[in-house]
């Protein structure tokens, strides 16, 4: 695969980019379809897996962000995890926070802040767990202000970036916050200045070796894997107390709290293109397998109407008939013009994509109605 250097936003180093990426089309954070021409590498000095930054990939992440719907899918309403072989679906804030419940060791009271807080999510669960905390959040505009005061607990919303935030939190949250940073070093030691001396920092990112349709998010500057996220730390003043990528399925969950001084990670980074280059590769051959499936069956339906559904969806130019999904919030709704129906609904014998990570199309293949034909899975 042949490759262009570019230089890393996070450390300086060299950038590799991977070139076939550019043949895929992309999706947005919140889930809207965008078209191919991308560009991902990854440095060779820290290993982080990465957007190319260039002033084009700013203007797209500023027209996406100005645009943006949170889980517009459902309403609003946070999208639900699944446990592996489950459908029992959990807010994925209320998993992240019962998860960690025991290393984060919190107090009964103390003060939170939750950087890009959203529509509040994270801080209603925070909030109903922790219902002594006094909570602020902040987010760069202030579309769901009200939404976000109106929550138990809350002492401030902050509009904008942190730079102009003072004072001293006792835990600090950034749920998927991180991917979305230019300079992820330079934003974590700002985050860090607002940390009490025995503060704890909580990091949610997704987690890409785990879910490679991960890779398709166009306003995703990082793709952070353990030893990448390590350095990251490390260099911004943080001590890492778990690195968990169990906690939550397909994400990275991290909890860190304050060291002396920042060092630089000595730890030698191991080749980081080959698996990159791998996960292109294997997207490029579903959609592939998708487009065949679409001109050789009658009828084609795609499980899932998150990252991956969406994705392929526009691969195949909308001829789709229609959607499959296990979350109850989402059934009955429409996704990019298509009905969203139950798996109970989904008919044997229709031609299946399933563009999910494999550690989740596995167990649902076990659900589903026996057929003749073979789903696509990655
Ligand atoms: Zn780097």
């Amino acid at each position: 695969m042949k490759t262009v250097n570019s230089m890393c936003h996070s450390c300086g180093g060299r950038v590799r980019e991977v070139l076939d990426y550019q043949l895929l089309r992309r999706v947005t954070s919140d889930c809207k379809p965008m078209p191919e021409g991308g560009r991902k590498g990854v440095c060779d000095r820290c290993g982080l897996v990465q957007s190319i930054i260039t002033e084009e990939w700013n203007q797209a992440c500023h027209e996406i962000y100005t645009n943006y719907s949170v889980y517009y899918q459902s309403g609003g309403s946070e999208q639900a995890v699944f446990s592996p072989g489950s459908a029992q679906g959990m807010t994925r804030s209320h998993r992240i926070l019962a998860q960690t419940k025991g290393i984060l060791g919190l107090q009964a009271c103390g003060k939170a802040l939750d950087v890009g807080c959203g529509n509040g999510n994270f801080l209603k669960a925070f909030s109903s767990l922790y219902p002594e905390w006094k909570l602020s959040g902040c987010e760069y505009n202030d579309i769901y202000r009200e939404d976000i005061l109106a929550i138990s607990g809350i002492e401030a919303f902050y509009e904008g970036g942190i730079d102009s935030l003072t004072g001293r939190y006792d835990f600090i949250s950034l749920i998927h916050v991180l991917e979305h940073i230019e300079n992820p070093i330079r934003f974590l030691r700002n985050v860090t200045s607002l940390l009490d001396e025995q503060g704890i920092l909580l990091i949610e990112v997704p987690f890409y070796m785990d879910n490679p349709f991960e890779l398709l998010i166009a306003d995703h500057a990082s793709h952070f894997d353990e030893s990448s996220m390590l350095g990251v730390l490390a260099a911004a003043g943080l001590a890492p107390v778990s690195i968990s990528t169990r906690a939550v399925s397909k994400e990275m969950t991290v909890v860190a709290t304050r060291q002396d001084q920042a060092t630089d990670s000595e730890k030698p980074i191991k080749e980081k293109r080959l698996p990159l280059a791998r996960a292109v590769s294997s997207l490029l051959d579903f959609r592939n397998r998708a487009l065949n499936c679409r001109r050789t069956s009658d009828e084609l339906a795609i499980f899932g109407t998150s990252i991956g559904g969406t994705w392929i969806c526009s691969e195949l130019e909308n001829h789709v008939d229609y959607f499959v999904d296990e979350d109850p919030i989402r059934i009955g709704r429409t996704h990019m013009g298509k009905p969203i129906r139950s798996l109970s609904d989904f008919r044997a014998g229709t031609s299946l994509c399933i563009p999910l990570a494999p550690c989740s199309a596995q167990p649902l293949l076990t659900r589903l109605p026996k057929s003749e034909v073979e789903p696509i899975v990655l």
